[in-house]
């Protein structure tokens, strides 16, 4: 009872770290191509906050302890988040496509985020057990993971400044 107590709790931990780094690459790049692509429109930002907010679920398996990458890491995982969220959003400006693509790009966008990492899982399950892991760096890299999350924060910025206040226009 004791071990199950402290692993859940080093779970809890390891989630909080990873999540930084998730949060970031998230906004990184949903951001990153909203400001490629000047898009102004606020259906198109609350896509990408989901995104981004989702971009943390997979890693729910460190938090029930499940063993780690094993059952929420794959793309099957992100179309049923996909589905859930767009008949969430059904009734909405976004529709249940947008819903949807924040949805399945969220988990998408963690699945990339940890195919760089070095412990490698199978990103396409049930269809294939291809297994990914470039071994770029570690996920409990501490510097890796708040860099990107001022990358993310940065670039979010700079959505802010380049696209809505036209503060500086390198088009
Ligand atoms: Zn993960």
């Amino acid at each position: 009872m004791q071990d199950n107590h402290g692993a859940i709790e080093e779970g809890l931990r390891r989630f909080n770290v990873y999540a930084r780094g998730h949060l970031g690459l998230a906004l990184l790049i949903s951001f990153g191509l909203l400001v490629l692509l000047k898009v102004k429109d606020f259906n198109a930002v609350l896509v990408a906050a989901i995104a981004t907010a989702l971009s943390t679920l997979p890693d729910v398996d460190l938090k029930l302890g499940l063993p780690h990458r094993k059952y929420t890491h794959n793309v099957t995982v992100g179309v049923i988040a996909g589905v859930a969220v767009g008949i969430l959003f059904l009734d909405t400006s976004i529709g249940f496509l947008g819903g949807f693509l924040g949805g399945f790009g969220g988990v998408l966008l963690h699945l990339i985020g940890d195919a760089f990492t070095h412990r490698s899982f199978k990103p396409f399950l049930p269809f294939s057990g291809l297994e990914v892991g470039f071994k770029v760096f570690r996920s409990s890299n501490r510097l890796v993971n708040e860099g990107f999350l001022c990358l993310g924060l940065a670039v979010t910025a700079l959505y802010i400044i380049i696209v809505h206040a036209k503060l500086l226009n390198p088009w």
